[in-house]
């Protein structure tokens, strides 16, 4: 695929080559790419499209199937398996080499598929978050997949944007970009649109925008030169760093604790045999296989893929509920949260702002309607009002008009929305609703200059001239900020000098009833004002009047800080807003004590261990900047806290990279924090986060699950060997057998527990310590419970027979139904960590399990009944009263464990007062 249209060449500089693009002037860049400043039509960028193939790297070639399937045997297991297939060949023992090669190949297909089936549900995740970018098409801003971007399209780029292409600048407002993907320089650069000599380095281009660099502050407008691998980020394709790699913390402990595990496992073995061989007189053949047997029943073999399923269909559940999992570790990070820092606007409010009053000097009017509808008016003490009649107020909602960049459109429901940020679509909607047009006011007023929103100075300024000769400045920010650069106040068509007190009472006043409030100012520039600079704008403005808005707190949103308290994790909400109006709406989300606040100045002169207190105490903190955001995740980590931090502007970044969990908005957030998150929220919403930490807490739940299920399985058999021959008996259950059970039942039973739902409490108790080791007291304590109780059922049941006459190979295949009996009914009482099975609902309401546990009980007929796994394995049928005697034994185990359950719970309740569990 080549991105370069260089079919037709326009005459251009002599000696330039086609591809120096840095080299060309703006003009010459655009002819020589059949181009212009107001970009492609429509029709035109279709076609370019099919010609030049979407804008996307090749990704980095996968390990293909094969190596795939043969990477699961790379196993020590697998290699001792292997040999005793050797083995037992060179002895003529075919049957048994047949069952162990068997087992093994079996082996491999369930790790391929169980692998396949993660790596899929995780490339499905990867492709929820595709970029987006704004191009400029037929002389109209368009947003679109950025894979759909070709040569000659003119893009456009603000802070936090990824540059989706290669592109030649056009036009720049002190944009400035962080190449540090493209040429390892940490330092921003700063972008011009000066053509610099050909020979120019890379990183000494400032007339170009390279895909995959970060815009980290202003705007810019380049034409599209490369796409897909024609970029110089596709030319060293950075892609492979990107792989999300199958492994997370938890991952790694368990593959050391199975390491370990593996090492002991093996001594154990060695000493077994030579134990078996010198002392009890068994035969080396004989011990051998007894030896592997060990090996095989001791090691949790099914475990890492189980956990590997695990993550992944947490994830995959996530994603369904609108919360995107970047890196795999934050599943397990979720579970253990302890406070979640989270933005008010959007995340927590719906940001659908409708401005409910507009305040000049001497008097209020309010506002009638719903949403972004421009259907409605305005009144004055109750009555209707035609807004052209007052003159102060038409001007305070000009300004808010011009200086804007939202715009309103249908949506395909009919409904109104917003292309741009809501508080100015609240604006434009005003403007409507008073009877102002905005196509005919930016004609009349066109705009000549910006400086455009930022959390961090809190406001915007337009600069525009009319026709008769003016040119002048509209601003809108947050009231305190505007109220300090202006000198003067607009009073019944006079300016007259600033009475400051009375307009921070007033916007006090709006904002104590959970408005979000604007001043917006006037000032007046002399005609050949040409470009707006800080300065301008600093002092003697003159202010116009306020606006109040309502962003109505989401619904789901209440119930979720609801459900995070009764969670144990405390909810706080952070902030650009003013104190007054963040308090009020935090009051009616439940966060926050309706008293306290704290902003972002108070902020400034607390040291590190006066803040350490105060995050301790105060849950709403508001006027806060990105950079206290980053103090205030240091200060509640340091003070032993687990946090979450919600952010979209790309000076967030740092605050999101430090929390333990970033959490970056889908929609309203820049490609720059979702780079630095762990976890998307495709919906923006605060509701989505605490489904996510649910979901992180029933990951870590069921992953114990499986570990409490799968190790009694290895205990067991493992303690029934050793027995065995440590007493000098005969093998309960011989080494293929062993195979089987290990490999194929307690595997396809441990399975299901990947997708058990949440348990009822799971939001009822206290966060995760964490830190603490997956292997806690309680659970060793119902490892070695269970693992005995099976031991004493299968060795018990063995022997009964034996001594009652029975002969071996159908003593063993009773021991080994009631082995897999009682990991198929323990299945069903591991469905539950700590409470006891109390109704049929928790007893099945997991298909999965159902579903794994008629599986196996057809596999054991099988195994027990067809001639063929009689031959294999050395089984005998069973009687009815066999039958019986398992499953009676495999029940006894149940209840054996539910009584457990009962008790400590009764100890719990004992020392806590409650009956709720807490976690290990
Ligand atoms: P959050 O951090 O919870 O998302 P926020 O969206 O209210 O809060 P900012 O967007 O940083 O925070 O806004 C801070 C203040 O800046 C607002 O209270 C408002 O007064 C002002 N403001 C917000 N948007 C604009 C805008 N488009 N133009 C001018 N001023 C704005």
């Amino acid at each position: 695929m080549t991105a370069r249209p260089t079919e037709r060449p326009p005459a251009s500089p002599a000696g330039i080559r086609a591809d120096s693009w840095h080299a060309r002037s703006p003009e010459d860049t655009l002819a020589r790419l059949g181009t212009t400043r107001e970009g492609l039509p429509r029709g035109e960028a279709l076609e370019r499209l099919d010609r030049y193939g979407p804008n996307r790297l090749t990704p980095p070639r996968r390990r293909g199937p094969v190596r795939r399937f043969l990477v699961q045997f790379h196993n020590v297991l697998i290699y001792v398996l292997l040999l005793s297939a050797v083995t037992t060949a060179a002895l003529a023992h075919w049957v048994d080499t047949g069952v162990i090669l068997g087992v093994v190949m079996a082996n491999a297909v369930i790790g391929f598929l169980q692998e396949g089936k993660a790596e899929r549900a995780l490339d499905a995740i990867r492709d929820l978050l595709s970029p987006r970018a704004v191009a400029v098409r037929n002389g109209q801003r368009t947003t679109l997949p950025a894979e759909q971007l070709v040569p000659g399209d003119v893009v456009l780029l603000q802070s936090g944007d990824r540059v989706p292409a290669d592109l030649r600048l056009l036009k720049v407002h002190n944009l400035t970009i962080d190449e540090a993907a493209l040429t390892g320089e940490s330092m921003p650069v700063r972008k011009g649109t000066e053509a610099v000599a050909e020979r120019a380095a890379l990183a000494d281009r400032p007339d170009m925008a390279y895909s995959g660099t970060m815009v980290r502050y202003g705007q810019g407008r380049g034409v599209v030169v490369a796409t897909g691998d024609s970029t110089e980020l596709g030319r060293i394709s950075t892609l492979l760093a990107e792989v999300n790699p199958l492994t997370t913390p938890l991952l790694r402990e368990m593959g050391r604790f199975g390491r370990v595990l593996s090492l002991a496992i093996g001594g154990l073995a060695a000493a077994l045999f030579s134990f078996g061989v010198l002392v009890r007189g068994y035969s080396a053949v004989e011990m051998f296989m007894a030896a592997v047997g060990l090996a095989v029943a001791a090691i949790p073999e099914g475990l890492p893929a189980i956990i590997t399923i695990t993550l992944a269909v947490g994830v995959q559940t996530m994603a369904a509920r609108r919360a995107i999992v970047r890196r795999l570790p934050a599943v397990e990070t979720l579970g253990s949260v302890t406070v979640i820092c989270s933005d008010k606007t959007g995340t927590l409010t719906r940001n659908e702002m409708t401005v409910a009053s507009v305040a000049e000097s001497g008097r209020t009017f309010g506002v009638t309607g719903d949403g972004y509808d421009p259907h409605g008016g305005v009144t004055l003490d109750g009555t209707e009002v035609d807004a052209a009649s007052h003159p102060g107020l038409t001007e305070i909602i000009r300004a808010g008009l011009l200086c804007n960049d939202a715009g309103l459109y249908r949506d395909d429901g009919g409904r109104w929305a917003v292309d741009g940020d809501p508080t100015e679509g609240a604006l434009v909607t005003l403007a409507r609703k008073a009877g102002l047009d905005p196509v005919l006011e930016s004609e009349e007023r066109p705009r000549q200059d910006l400086i455009p929103f930022e959390s961090e100075h809190r406001f915007m300024a337009t600069l525009h001239h009319d026709h008769f000769g003016h040119a002048f400045v509209y601003l809108k920010g947050a009231p305190e900020r505007v109220l300090a650069m202006c000198s003067h106040q607009r009073h019944g068509g006079e300016d007259v000098p600033l009475d400051s007190a009375y307009w921070h009472a007033h916007a006090e006043g709006l904002a104590a009833q959970g408005q979000r409030v604007l001043a917006l100012a006037f000032g007046a520039m002399t005609p050949d004002h040409g470009e707006l600079r800080f300065a301008d704008v600093e002092e003697g403005l003159t202010l116009l009047g306020l606006v109040g808005m309502m962003d109505p707190p989401r619904s789901e949103a209440i119930e979720a800080v609801h459900e995070c308290r009764q969670a144990g994790i405390r909810v706080k909400m952070i902030t650009g807003d003013h104190a007054v109006t963040a308090r009020a709406v935090g009051e009616r989300l439940g966060i926050g004590d309706g008293v306290r606040t704290r902003t972002g100045d108070e902020l400034d002169a607390l040291d590190d261990a006066g803040l350490r207190g105060d995050v301790r105490a105060v849950d709403v903190f508001a006027r806060v900047s990105p950079e206290h955001k980053l103090r205030l995740v240091e200060a509640l980590q340091s003070d032993g806290e687990v946090v979450a931090m919600t952010g979209d502007g790309v000076n967030d970044a740092p605050a999101l990279k430090r929390a333990d969990v970033g959490v970056a908005m889908g929609v309203k957030g820049t490609e720059v924090a979702k780079e630095a998150a762990e976890m998307v929220l495709a919906d923006d919403n605060f509701a989505s986060i605490t489904a996510a930490v649910r979901e992180g807490r029933t990951v870590y739940d069921n992953i114990k699950k499986s570990i409490l299920f799968i190790l009694p399985t290895n205990g067991g058999e493992a303690l029934t060997i050793l027995a065995a021959v440590l007493l000098g008996r005969e093998l309960p259950i011989t080494p293929v057998q062993i195979l089987w059970v290990n490999m194929i039942t307690a595997v396809t039973l441990g399975l299901a527990l990947a997708f058990e739902a949440s348990e009822p409490g799971v939001m009822r108790r206290p966060p995760r310590e964490p830190g603490a080791s997956l292997l806690s007291a309680f659970m060793i304590a119902r490892i070695v419970l269970v693992s005995l109780a099976a031991v004493a059922v299968t060795f018990g049941l063995f022997l009964w027979e034996r001594v009652h006459g029975t002969e071996v190979e159908e003593a063993r295949t009773l021991a080994v139904n009631t082995l897999v009996l009682v990991e198929a009914f323990y299945l069903f009482s591991t469905r539950r960590i700590r409470d006891p099975i109390r109704g049929p609902r928790d007893l099945l309401g997991n298909g999965y399990v159902l579903a794994a546990a008629g599986t196996v009980a057809g596999g054991q007929l099988l195994f027990t009944y067809a001639p063929f796994m009689q031959y294999l394995f050395g089984t005998r049928p069973l009687s009815w009263e066999s039958w019986g005697q398992s499953v009676a034994a495999a029940a006894l185990v149940f209840l054996l464990v539910e009584i457990s359950k009962h008790l400590r719970g009764r100890d719990n309740a004992g020392q806590n007062g409650s009956s709720v569990s807490g976690v290990t």
